[in-house]
């Protein structure tokens, strides 16, 4: 029998933003390795017949090594199993999937790729805000904010004049909105931070360029969480349980160009 592997997105955590190819590749799976943010806690029904890996970061628990994820990936796979690697989003965006399709590429495995919902656009919606609204904004750049941006990029696009998303944007949002404005962004900038997107406890932490690095800290705000960072801000409706705070502050913003 010959093993493979299908790499499926997850989806940013509620089970029925899972796609229909992810439900049907989890369905013929024998093995999943699966991170947190991936829905996971349907797995032994929607994978019935797998063998279910936790291949995540938990609280006071270190996430297996991208390393050792890849080797056993491969280890599944070619002991003839259908290795299925669930993974948050999309798995192309931000998240090391392309590592681990190489890495069975290079021991000769079959992989597929099923496309995900990816949190960068979803969780920002998931909080009533569009990423782009005609008039407003007609672009929008994905930034990872693991490490901090070099002054470069910062000056790119702080340049764009279009809507930034921040994944990973937690730690590094001090640097970011300082070095957003030392190049020149409005100080009045609205940024969102949406924490837990999709699930109950989805909070959103509305400020502006000045004063969103004070609100998140007021807020205790921790990871995982979106940062948005546009005048697509503004607009936030009807996302969550603070919609109708984040309308108050929205309306007391200068008013949205038709
Ligand atoms: N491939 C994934 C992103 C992986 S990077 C995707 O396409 O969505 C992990 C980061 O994604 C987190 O640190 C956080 O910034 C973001 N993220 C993923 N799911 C999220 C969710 N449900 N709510 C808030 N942020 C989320």
């Amino acid at each position: 029998m010959t093993g493979r592997v299908t790499l499926v997105g997850g989806g940013p955590g509620r089970e029925d933003l899972l796609t229909l190819a992810a439900v049907r590749a989890l369905a013929q799976a024998d093995v999943v390795l699966y991170d947190r943010l991936a829905p996971h806690e349907c797995l032994a029904e929607l994978a019935p017949h797998a063998e279910l890996i936790d291949v995540g970061k938990r609280p006071g628990h270190h996430a297996v090594p991208q390393a050792e994820i890849e080797a056993l990936l491969v280890k599944h796979a070619s002991a003839g199993r259908h290795a299925v690697r669930l993974k948050g989003g999309d798995p192309y965006v931000l998240g090391r999937g392309s590592e681990e399709v190489l890495a069975c590429h290079l021991a000769g495995l079959r992989v597929e790729v099923v496309p995900g919902v990816t949190s960068a656009v979803a969780v920002p919606g998931a909080a009533g805000i569009p990423l782009t609204h005609r008039g407003v904004s007609h672009l929008f750049t994905v930034v990872s904010g693991h490490a901090s941006l070099t002054d470069a990029e910062l000056g790119h696009l702080a340049g764009l004049d279009g809507t930034i998303v921040v994944l990973m944007g937690v730690n590094s949002l001090p640097s970011l909105t300082a070095g957003l404005a030392r190049h020149g962004m409005s100080a009045q900038m609205p940024v969102a931070i949406i924490e837990r997107g999709f699930h109950p406890d989805q909070r959103t932490t509305i400020g502006d360029l000045a004063d969103i690095v004070f609100a998140a800290g007021r807020a205790h705000v921790t990871s995982p969480a979106i940062v948005v960072v546009g005048e697509v801000v503004r607009l936030a409706h009807d996302g969550d349980a603070s919609a109708a705070e984040l309308m108050q502050r929205a309306a007391g913003f200068a008013a949205v160009a038709p």
